[in-house]
């Protein structure tokens, strides 16, 4: 029996896979190794918070989707007026947020320096790094938080019970 991994993001990353809508989501994310797992993942949301991130990641994913406006360094969606990544490190819950598939991961952009890609993995690949390819985010309704770790790592028995009452398709 394989269990399922967790890998650990610093926030907001993660909200950038759960919270934006379409295919403006982040479903790559950057690591200077690879593994040879494939299959889900829990993404745990790390106590750390990257503020410089909130500003990077509403840039990439407002370059990529036509439906949002910056104002004050903030991207807002048209029909709703509602930012969606604040710099308020409340509005992300630490902890394990969601399980996704890990089904790839392109090496092309580890050999490379500066700012060219080599790759088509898309806005959220960054030059330079190993780009694991999710698919299949699903978000869970509530955080539920532990503390992370690196590589990946094995959640303690009681978190993961509880992840798994909320991701019945969780397989095992
Ligand atoms: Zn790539």
């Amino acid at each position: 029996v394989t269990r399922t991994p967790a890998l650990t993001l610093r926030r907001p990353w993660t909200a950038c896979f759960t919270d934006i809508p379409g295919p403006a989501a982040k479903t790559v994310e950057n690591r200077s190794w690879v593994t040879r797992y494939r299959g889900d993942v829990y993404l745990h949301a790390g106590q750390r918070f990257d503020s410089n991130a909130v500003d990077l990641a509403n840039r990439i994913w407002a370059s990529s989707s036509s439906c949002w406006t910056p104002a004050e360094g903030v991207r807002f969606h048209l029909a709703t007026d509602e930012p969606v990544l604040t710099a308020d490190p409340k509005a992300y819950p630490a902890g394990v947020v969601a399980v996704a598939e890990l089904y790839d991961i392109c090496q092309a952009g580890l050999a490379t320096f500066g700012s060219f890609n080599p790759c088509e993995c898309g806005p959220w690949a960054f030059p330079g790094q190993a780009h694991w390819k999710f698919r299949n985010v699903r978000k869970l309704r509530e955080a539920v938080y532990c503390r992370g770790a690196q590589q990946l790592w094995a959640l303690p028995a009681d978190v993961e019970e509880i992840v798994r009452k909320q991701m019945p398709a969780v397989t095992s």
